[in-house]
């Protein structure tokens, strides 16, 4: 007849789910059951036998306790995925990475991204929407649609050309990349080779490189500013701002192309007092500004919006 099971977690709500099944069967006495319910709540002399009576001829209960059902045999099984699910799914996690590493980066601030970070509350809802799009990759079937406006990639272009002063070469090569990442088409990183839709871009020589290579040369040398090597003396372009003390757990440090070992430099450029845009209409004297090497390595990453996009045939 129906398997519904009934809510035990208070008189009324089983009640009201009794009374919700009764009319779902179109049972021809079930708009009864409100009085007897009712008389059966208010525990009414001879309701609790009235509500039997009442339920017997229709319905056979059963208790979870008295149910015996065998445990289920569990399996783990390897399934092989395809070169496109590959794609999809180590592209979408390292969108998220690439998002903890650039604002896990100790710039001239500490954590001075951590309010975009996916670890940061106020983005719970992006964190989950994160996790979501992660299992629907997992399940096969999506595909990932990378998308860039084209102000941003103008920006990004105008980043490199005139404050890094990057090579037209260095321009050109970041420019076939947001190009093909648009088309869906895969980039190697520089470092490991793995293939990914997108990567990050090192502004002084052009390479492109995973979250996880540029994660791991930031590990490397972080523990080499622990220990207060040549190395970190060296690239300590900030002392001032530092102020000498220790750096804060978990902030990591990057000095150079995880590839070609370039530096990433201190960059000083004149821009807008209202606006770090490239190219604004607020029309006020340009300023010189100094920014740290990790924040401009941050800011010059084009800002790509990836997105699941399901297929029907899965
Ligand atoms: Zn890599
Ligand atoms: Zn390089
Ligand atoms: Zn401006």
């Amino acid at each position: 007849m129906s398997g519904t099971p009934a809510k035990e977690t208070s008189d009324a709500d089983g009640c009201a789910t009794l009374g919700g099944l009764l009319s779902f069967l179109r049972h021809p006495k079930h708009s009864l059951w409100k009085g007897v319910a009712r008389r059966l709540l208010a525990h009414a002399e001879g309701a609790e036998d009235a509500a039997l009576a009442f339920l017997a001829p229709i319905m056979v209960r059963n208790l979870k306790r008295k149910i015996a059902v065998p445990h289920p045999i569990r399996s783990t099984r390897f399934l092989e995925c395809s070169a496109a699910e590959r794609l999809a799914y180590n592209s979408l996690v390292a969108f998220f990475q690439a998002n903890l590493v650039l604002t896990g980066l100790q710039g001239a601030v500490t954590g001075a991204g951590a309010d975009v970070s996916l670890l940061h509350h106020n983005n719970l809802k992006s964190a989950r929407k994160a996790v979501e799009n992660v299992r629907l990759a997992s399940n096969g079937g999506g595909k990932q649609l990378a998308t860039l406006s084209p102000h941003y990639f103008r920006e990004c272009c105008a980043w490199l050309s005139e404050r890094y002063r990057a090579p037209s070469r260095v321009v050109e090569r970041a420019c076939a990349f947001m190009t093909a990442a648009q088309s869906g088409d895969a980039t190697p990183c520089d470092k490991c080779g793995l293939p990914l839709l997108l990567q990050l871009l090192m502004p002084m020589c052009g390479h492109l490189c995973c979250p996880e290579c540029v994660d791991s040369a930031s590990a490397a040398s972080s523990a080499a500013a622990e220990e207060g090597g040549e190395q970190a003396a060296r690239h300590d372009d900030f002392p001032s701002l530092r102020g000498g003390a220790r750096h804060a757990e978990g902030v990591r440090e990057l000095c150079a192309c995880p590839v070609c070992a370039e530096a990433l430099p201190e960059l000083e450029y004149l821009k807008c007092p209202r606006c770090d845009d490239v190219v604004c209409s607020h029309g006020e004297r340009r300023v010189l500004t100094q920014a740290h090497p990790l924040d401009a390595f941050a800011y010059v990453q084009p800002g790509f919006d990836l997105q699941v996009m399901t297929t029907d045939d899965h």
